[in-house]
C-alpha cells in the first residue's frame, strides 16, 4: 500500500503546503488536506471548477488527486474550547468537525490510519508590527496558530500515526537572527516551534517510531507571505546574497519534505533542515 498524508494549511496553489503535497502525490502517496474553515469554500470550489488544474500536474502527466479536504482550524482543540462568535460565523457555522480533535477523529473513522502528517500553517494578527508593539493577546495568538497548533496537531495525529511515519512542520530563519519586518511574535513563534521539534522528536520517538523534522524556507510569495508585506524585498534580498543565485521554487521545499517523510531519511529527526539557496549560511551581504 502507498503512503498516506494529511496536510495542514492547503488553501490554494501557491504555498509550501501544496508543492509538499504535490511531492508527496508524485512519490505515490494518498493526499489528504485540512483547509482553514475561513478559506474551505473558495478553495473547493476553485478545484472542483479546475482551477488549479494547470498546478496539479505531476512530472508523469498526471493530476495531482487530493482524495479529501478537511475542513480544519488549528486554533481550536476541541469544540469546548470554541467561542460563541466563531461558533456562529457564517463562514464556520456552515462546516462541521473542524478543531483539532474532531478532524483526527474523522480521518480515523474514514481512513483508519496516516504515515505523514504536514504542518504549513502560520498565523499572526500583529505580524506587521515590531515586537516591542506587540499586544499580549497578538502574541500569545501568534504562538497559538503557528507553533502550539503543531503540538496539538501531532498530539492529536500521533495514536494513527503508522509507526515509521513521519511528521514536518516549515519554519523561518527569523527564529535566530532578527528580521525587521517579521513581527507580532512570529519570530518567537518560529522558535518555539524549532525548538519543539526537538523534543516531540524525542518524545514522538519513543511513543510512536515517528520521526519529526521542520524545514526552514526560504522566502517565497505566498498568500501568507505577501500578508506580512516585504516578501518581494526579501526575495530579491535573498536572490542578491545567497550562495545560490537563483529563484527558490516551492517545490524544492516541496522535494525536501518528500525525502524527509521518506525511508531515506530513516536517521533523522529532530532536525532543522535549511531550504533556502544556503542564504543562512551568510555573515555578511555582499
Ligand atoms: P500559505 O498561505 O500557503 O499557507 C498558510 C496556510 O495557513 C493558509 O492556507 C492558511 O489558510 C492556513 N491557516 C492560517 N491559520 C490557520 C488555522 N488557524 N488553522 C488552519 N489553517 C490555518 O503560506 P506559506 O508561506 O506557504 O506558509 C506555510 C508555512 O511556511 C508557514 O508555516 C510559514 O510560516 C512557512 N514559511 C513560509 C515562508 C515564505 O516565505 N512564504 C518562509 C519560511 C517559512
Amino acid at each position: 500500500r502507498g503512503k498516506r498524508a494529511f496536510i495542514a494549511g492547503v488553501a490554494d496553489d501557491n504555498g509550501y503546503g501544496w508543492a509538499i503535497a504535490k511531492a508527496l502525490a508524485a512519490a505515490g502517496a494518498e493526499i489528504l488536506v485540512g483547509t482553514w474553515v475561513p478559506a474551505l469554500n473558495i478553495f473547493e470550489t476553485s478545484l472542483r471548477r479546475g482551477k488549479f488544474d494547470e498546478s496539479r500536474k505531476l512530472p508523469d502527466g498526471s493530476l495531482m488527486e487530493i482524495v479529501k479536504v478537511y475542513p480544519l482550524d488549528a486554533v481550536y482543540d476541541s469544540p469546548e474550547d470554541v467561542p460563541e462568535d466563531v461558533k456562529t460565523n457564517k463562514r464556520y457555522a456552515g462546516s462541521s468537525n473542524w478543531t483539532v480533535k474532531e478532524a483526527a477523529e474523522l480521518v480515523k473513522k474514514e481512513y483508519g490510519s496516516i504515515d505523514i502528517l504536514v504542518h504549513s500553517l502560520a498565523n499572526g494578527p500583529e505580524v506587521t508590527k515590531p515586537l516591542l508593539e506587540t499586544s499580549r493577546s497578538g502574541y500569545l495568538a501568534a504562538i497559538s496558530a503557528s507553533s502550539y497548533s503543531f503540538v496539538s496537531l501531532l498530539k492529536h495525529f500521533l495514536p494513527i500515526m503508522n509507526p515509521g511515519g513521519a511528521s514536518i512542520s516549515l519554519t523561518y530563519i527569523a527564529s535566530e537572527r532578527t528580521i525587521p519586518g517579521y513581527g507580532g511574535g512570529m519570530s518567537s513563534a518560529k522558535a518555539a516551534l524549532e525548538s519543539d521539534t526537538k523534543v516531540l522528536a524525542f518524545e514522538a520517538g519513543r511513543k510512536g517510531k515517528i520521526r519529526v523534522n521542520t524545514i526552514s524556507a526560504g522566502p517565497l510569495g505566498s498568500r501568507a507571505a505577501k500578508a506580512i508585506g516585504f516578501i518581494e524585498k526579501m526575495i530579491e534580498y535573498s536572490y542578491v546574497n545567497a550562495p545560490l543565485q537563483k529563484e527558490l521554487l516551492a517545490d524544492e521545499v516541496g522535494n525536501t519534505a518528500a525525502f524527509l517523510v521518506s525511508p531515506l531519511a530513516s536517521a533523522i529527526t529532530g532536525s532543522t533542515v535549511y531550504v533556502d539557496n544556503g542564504l543562512n549560511t551568510m555573515g555578511l551581504a555582499v
